[in-house]
């Protein structure tokens, strides 16, 4: 029997066959070996999917909030139960270590937590006598059929930053995720079924650029959250905004970690090593610029250096590994372009990922990076790499470093290391990212509160799950109503006026 996987749409709660004639390969990132053929939808495909979200919509946005809930903490077992083989599969398609594998569901595993609180996340505001006589509420209803548009580098966490918030708002969903890494969706289908969703309300497209233009057209669809590149973030935006669509696009990043000559250089060059090299840098949070200030680079150095040459690089089956390959062959080619780059502009290479051991491996392995003395106007600094090569650029004083951060065109995520509360503190109310860690590498914001970048990190106004989540997902209504005197006071037969 072959060993290479068929992965294909699920609509109305099954496998869905297309006649489409275009597939993609998945390869095992760690060997290079095909693993699986997805299949790449047509817009009929997708015209399909829509028609069972849609028609799926009015049962489930009347179901009462207490049974969707319901349907989450259900999900939050099952996922609990299969949270080993979920993470396993991240491993085979994605390349990142099992145990980062692992950490990553159990971040998406708390937003289910979250969505489990619907019924009291969902609740209205109602005032009592607002005149004399009148009384208004407001209540937050489901939108429609909301899409979902994920990346390859966190192929659960992501998707379940979205659906299960959506879902227990009441709305249906489809999840277009990435064709690089698609198994994991099918995972999320089959649990929701087994959870009790009905069929329909949750559907997986397979697919690329053809089936992501053809759900931002589809005038059926109310709204579309996107996690990705920054291009495409901005075409997904203005398509869908354009066509009146709720739309929420989180782009690319290029996040700075601060290290000031004060801070406690073990533990910043601890945080840096897992933050630059962790998932091979695969992360919308990774760290990729270091700024020093002042003399802080050379005592950062002295610890950091040892550390990276003591970095196990290898297949993300292995535990003890640290770091595993990258996703493609033609990304590691490009994260290795960049390196040469670097050379030519004239950053200093301390450390070079092309000439490691592991590099000579069938899988797309390439070794850590790390570039000294690299300026504002380098494109290894400019541009979002996207792989294991952290650059450091050094600067004078701390209000240096702010500004370089804040003329920087991403702003997602950024840290600042030091003993000092009052750079901390000047540090998080002046920096221009949404999401600032104190002597914390990678400030991913918890399930309860939200997830965002400014700049052009995100496009669209609403960060993604907690409570910007639930607001997302639904709109307000207001009511003010008014009940004239009835039947309390028996029938009136004089002509009636106000
Ligand atoms: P990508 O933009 O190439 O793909 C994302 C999704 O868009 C995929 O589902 C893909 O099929 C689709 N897509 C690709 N090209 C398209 C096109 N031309 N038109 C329409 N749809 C298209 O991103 P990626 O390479 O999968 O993921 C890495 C990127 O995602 C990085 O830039 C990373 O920073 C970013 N990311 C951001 C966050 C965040 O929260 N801000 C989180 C994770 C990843």
């Amino acid at each position: 029997m072959s060993k290479i996987s068929k992965v294909t749409h699920w609509i109305d709660g099954a496998l869905y066959q297309s006649a489409s004639d275009r597939f993609g390969d998945v390869h095992e990132s760690a060997t290079g070996e095909k693993c699986a053929e997805v299949v790449m939808a047509t817009t009929e495909d997708v015209d399909v999917a829509v028609k069972s979200a849609h028609a799926a919509f009015p049962a489930w946005s009347r179901t009462p909030v207490l049974r969707r809930a319901r349907v989450m903490f259900r999900l939050k077992e099952l996922i609990e139960r299969d949270k080993d083989e979920i993470a396993a599969l991240i491993t085979k398609e994605h390349g990142k270590v099992l145990h980062d594998a692992a950490g990553s569901v159990q971040r998406g595993l708390e937003v289910v937590e979250f969505a489990c609180g619907i019924p009291h996340l969902i609740r209205g505001d109602y005032s009592n006598q607002v005149g004399s006589g009148v009384d208004t509420y407001s209540m937050r209803q489901a939108l429609g059929v909301c899409v979902g548009i994920t990346p390859f580098n966190f192929p659960a966490m992501v998707p379940l930053w979205m659906f299960p918030l959506a879902i227990a708002c009441g709305n249906t969903f489809i999840l277009k995720a990435s064709e690089k890494d698609p198994s994991c969706s099918l995972k999320w289908a089959e649990l929701l079924k087994e959870a009790g969703l009905p069929d329909g309300v949750f559907n997986v497209i397979q697919g690329d650029k053809v089936a992501v233009n053809a759900l931002l057209n589809d005038e059926r669809v109310a709204a579309v959250s996107f996690v990705g590149s920054t291009p495409v973030a901005q075409h997904v935006y203005s398509t869908a905004a354009a066509n009146g669509k709720r739309v929420q696009a989180l782009g690319g990043a290029k996040n700075h970690l601060v290290i000031m000559p004060d801070a406690d250089m073990e533990q910043a060059s601890d945080a840096l090593l897992g933050a630059a090299y962790g998932s091979a840098g695969e992360r919308c949070m990774a760290i990729s610029a270091a700024v020093t200030v002042g003399d802080a680079a050379e005592p950062l150095l002295a610890k950091l250096l040892p550390k990276i040459a003591k970095l196990k690089v290898g297949p993300g089956t292995n535990n003890d590994n640290d770091m595993g390959p990258l996703i493609t062959a033609e990304h590691r080619d490009k994260v290795r372009s960049y390196i040469d780059l670097g050379e030519q502009e004239g950053a200093k290479l301390l450390v070079d990922g092309r000439s490691h051991d592991i590099v000579t491996s069938p899988g797309y392995f390439l070794g850590p990076t790390l570039f000294d003395h690299v300026t504002s106007d380098m494109r290894v600094y400019r541009e979002e790499i996207f792989g294991p090569v952290l650059t450091l650029t050094r600067t004078k004083t701390f209000d240096e470093a702010v500004q370089l951060i804040n003329d920087h065109e991403f702003g997602n995520g950024t840290a600042i290391f030091t003993r000092d509360g009052d750079s901390a503190r000047e540090f998080a109310a002046e920096i221009q990212v949404g999401m600032v860690g104190v002597n914390v590498p990678i400030p991913v914001p918890l399930a309860f509160h939200s997830f965002g970048g400014w700049k052009r990190s995100i496009f669209g106004d609403m960060a993604i799950y907690g409570m910007e989540g639930v607001r997302f997902y639904t709109r307000l209504k207001t009511v003010t109503s008014r009940w004239p005197t009835g039947i309390r006071a028996g029938a009136d037969f004089s002509m009636p006026v106000m």
